[in-house]
C-alpha cells in the first residue's frame, strides 16, 4: 500500500507499510555508495533490423547487484534514485560505461561501422546542464554524437513540453538521435509530438506483447507505425517475445525490433558474441 489510511488527522501505518518504509530507506542509503562499491553493471539488448535480422545497435540497461538483497530491478531503484537525486551520478555513470563499450566494439568489430548505442535518460536528467555534460562525455570517450541515441519516456516529456524541447534542441545540436520511449503510454498531444525534435518512436511493449492478427493492440501498433512514418520518424517495437508478433510487425513495415524473441539483455561479453554471430536470427519477410 502506497499511502497511509487517514484517521482523525493521523496517518495509521500498518506493519507492511512500516516494512516498506524501512526497505526504501535502506535502498536510499545503499544507492549512495553503489557506484563506488562497483555494484552496478550495464547489460545490453540488441535492436534488430526486422527485414534482415541484423543487429543495428544495443539498448544499454543498468543492473544493480546489491550485496545482501541480490539483483534489484531498475524499475525499483531508478524511482528511488530520482527522488534522492542519486540519479544524476548514476545516469552519468551509465552513459560513460555505455559510450566506452560502444567505442571498444567499434574498434573490435569494424564490420559494424554504423552500430548505435541507446541509453535511457531519466526525466530528472532533463536539465539545462545536460547537453554540456553529454558533450564532455562524448569527447572523453571518443564517441560520435550520431552513434548515440538517448531514450526519454513519453511521460517525462509531457511533464514540461516547452522545457523539454529547449533541452532536446541542444542535444540535437550534438548530432545525437533522440527516441521517445514507451510511446503510447504518456498521452502526448499530436501538436507537441510534431514539435519534439525526435528521430524515433519506441512502441511500448504493452501493445506489442498482446499483438495478434487484427486485435485492438495490433491496431494500436499499426496506428503508431503509420504516425511515425507520416512524421518521418523511425519506429522500434519493444518487447517482441514471439515469432507471431515479429511477423505481424514485419507485415506492418515496422523497421526495428527488440525483445526476448531475439535476445534478453546480456552482459558485455555475451553481447560481443552476438556481434560475432552477425545476426540474432535469419529473418525473411513473409
Ligand atoms: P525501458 O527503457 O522501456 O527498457 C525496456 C525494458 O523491457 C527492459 O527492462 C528490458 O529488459 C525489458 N524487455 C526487453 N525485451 C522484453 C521482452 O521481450 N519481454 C519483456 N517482458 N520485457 C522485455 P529493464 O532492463 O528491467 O529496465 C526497466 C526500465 O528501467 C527501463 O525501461 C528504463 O525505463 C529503466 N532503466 C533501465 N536502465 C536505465 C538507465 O541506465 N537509466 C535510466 N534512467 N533508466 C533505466
Ligand atoms: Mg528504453
Ligand atoms: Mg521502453
Ligand atoms: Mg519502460
Amino acid at each position: 500500500r502506497a499511502k497511509g489510511r487517514e484517521k482523525g488527522g493521523y496517518v495509521v501505518f500498518d506493519a507492511t507499510m512500516r516494512e516498506e518504509a524501512i526497505l526504501r530507506l535502506e535502498l536510499e542509503t545503499d544507492l549512495r555508495w553503489a557506484i563506488e562499491r562497483g555494484e552496478f553493471q550495464m547489460f545490453y539488448q540488441p535492436i534488430v533490423r526486422l527485414t534482415t535480422g541484423e543487429i543495428s545497435g544495443f539498448e544499454a540497461l543498468i543492473r544493480w547487484h546489491h550485496p545482501r538483497k541480490g539483483w534489484i530491478s531498475p524499475n525499483v531503484f531508478i524511482p528511488v534514485a530520482e527522488e534522492t537525486g542519486a540519479i544524476e551520478r548514476i545516469g552519468e555513470w551509465a552513459l560513460i560505461q555505455s559510450c566506452n563499450q560502444l567505442k571498444s566494439w567499434k574498434k573490435q568489430f569494424p564490420t559494424y561501422p554504423s552500430l548505435k548505442m541507446s541509453v535511457n535518460l531519466s526525466g530528472k536528467q532533463l536539465t539545462q546542464k545536460l547537453s554540456d555534460r553529454v558533450e564532455e562525455i562524448l569527447q572523453e570517450t571518443g564517441v560520435d554524437g550520431w552513434d548515440l541515441k538517448l531514450e526519454i519516456t513519453e511521460t517525462a516529456l509531457v511533464e514540461d513540453p516547452e522545457g523539454a524541447i529547449a533541452i532536446l534542441d541542444r542535444l540535437k545540436a550534438l548530432d545525437i538521435q533522440l527516441c521517445i520511449d514507451d510511446f503510447g503510454t504518456g498521452y502526448s498531444s499530436l501538436s507537441y509530438l510534431h514539435r519534439f525534435p525526435v528521430d524515433v518512436l519506441k512502441i511500448d511493449r504493452s501493445f506489442v506483447r498482446q499483438m495478434s492478427h487484427l486485435n485492438d493492440d495490433s491496431e494500436i501498433v499499426r496506428t503508431i507505425v503509420t504516425l511515425a512514418h507520416t512524421l518521418g520518424l523511425d519506429v522500434i517495437a519493444e518487447g517482441i517475445e514471439t515469432l507471431d508478433s515479429m511477423h505481424e510487425l514485419q507485415i506492418l513495415r515496422c523497421k526495428y525490433g527488440q525483445g526476448y524473441f531475439f535476445s534478453e539483455p546480456v552482459n558485455g561479453e555475451a553481447a560481443a558474441l552476438l556481434l560475432v554471430q552477425g545476426q540474432v536470427s535469419d529473418l525473411e519477410v513473409s
